[in-house]
């Protein structure tokens, strides 16, 4: 069996592990300040471990690794991440630079778009992560690893989190929820609860599971469909977990919680009508929720396409007239969404292409 990844243990793990080891119980706490506060790049650099504690680390954990295959973009717009993981898999993270809009969040912050699985089994017509299907989960190391990657080479402190990047995160709950608690723990990351913002296409078992979970992160549905059948036609998920199921789950984490935010892709023809506006207007008052309108990024291989500035702006304007808080995304570096999957499946065609060429 591989070997797990240190990154992916709570503190309480490791201490329990080096109480193990017949030692002291502040050692969990030393391993954690190494990899998340002084990031050290190996198990040497553990000084004041003692050499054969390092060595019984290395023996159990393998140190958390994720090769930067390339990277996209530049400082100041969006850059992509791809990583190779160490069983060769692809997947990547998007750096998004201050964005006054984003989420409303104050201008200064910079945001990570982090993967939750190797591809994803959720098949939304649009989407580009669904195109080859799901191949894994990532565990909670890969996750957390993605934002330390990020930040040792961009050099930039990261202050937001958005599990928007590729896969499902309600799918792989329990790694999730293992990873979240390592990026929000003080002895982990350290990022705010408030900052972290989990997009789901709407697992309504999860979403209630979620609900009566204490933790304050935030949770972003896709909803890209305000009848079922609108958006049973581009997301199959809906066929599983229909609307009226789906927001009954929605009422309940309302309920006991917090707020939910909606995420709406406009695309041309598709969802795009003053009929579907006004049935997601009636949906985020039902919920209190906001509406974020992203114009469809579109996806090499696939046919579909944004809907004309005027067709975007008509649609918004229902929303307010219903009084719906709502935002239309117009700077296209800032797309968070342009994560989805789509560098990866460039790479993955262009090595495919590579190894079929004949051997000399
Ligand atoms: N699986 C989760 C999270 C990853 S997708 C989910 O679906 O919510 C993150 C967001 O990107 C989702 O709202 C998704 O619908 C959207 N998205 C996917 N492909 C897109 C595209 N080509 N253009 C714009 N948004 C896209
Ligand atoms: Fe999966 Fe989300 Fe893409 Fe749908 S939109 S295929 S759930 S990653």
């Amino acid at each position: 069996m591989a070997q797990e990844v240190i990154t992916s243990l709570l503190l309480d793990e490791l201490t329990a592990h080096f109480v193990g080891y017949g030692q002291p119980a502040y050692r969990g706490k030393q391993v954690a300040d190494w990899l998340y506060k002084k990031r050290v790049g190996s198990y040497e650099e553990m000084t004041d471990l003692p050499q054969v504690l390092r060595e019984q680390l290395a023996a159990e954990f393998t140190f958390p690794q994720a090769e930067v295959v390339r990277v996209l973009g530049s400082k100041d717009t969006t850059q992509k991440f791809l990583f190779r993981l160490r069983d060769g898999n692809l997947i990547e993270a998007v750096l998004i630079p201050a964005s006054p809009a984003l989420y409303g969040e104050r201008s200064d912050r910079r945001t990570i778009c982090v993967s939750s699985q190797v591809g994803c089994a959720y098949g939304c017509k649009f989407c580009a992560s669904g195109l080859d299907g799901w191949t894994r989960n990532l565990d909670a190391g890969e996750i957390v690893q993605q934002l330390m990657a990020v930040e040792h080479a961009s050099g930039e402190k990261i202050d937001n989190v958005v599990f928007m990047g590729m896969g499902e995160p309600l799918a792989n709950l329990k790694n999730l929820k293992r990873a979240l608690t390592i990026i929000n723990a003080p002895w982990g990351l350290g990022i705010g609860a408030r900052h972290i913002t989990v997009s789901t296409s709407g697992l309504a078992p999860q979403i209630r599971e979620l609900a009566d979970d204490p933790t304050q992160f935030r949770l972003a549905l896709s909803l890209h469909g305000a009848t079922d059948e609108v958006r049973s036609q581009i997301m199959p998920v809906n066929r599983k977990y229909p609307l009226k199921v789906l927001l009954e789950a929605c009422d309940y984490y309302v309920a006991k919680k917090r707020r939910i935010m909606f995420e709406y892709i406009l695309i041309a023809g598709i969802n795009d009508t003053d009929e579907q506006a006004h049935a997601l207007a009636r949906i985020a008052q039902r919920l209190s929720a906001k509406i974020n309108l992203i114009p469809y990024n579109t996806v090499e291989g696939l046919n579909w396409s944004r809907p004309s500035r005027a067709r975007q702006e008509r649609f918004h304007s229902i929303l307010r007239q219903h009084g719906v808080v709502s935002t239309l995304r117009r700077e296209k570096g800032h797309d968070i969404a342009a994560a989805c999957g789509q560098l990866r499946l460039q790479t993955k065609r262009a090595e495919t292409e590579a190894s079929a060429l004949p051997r000399v």
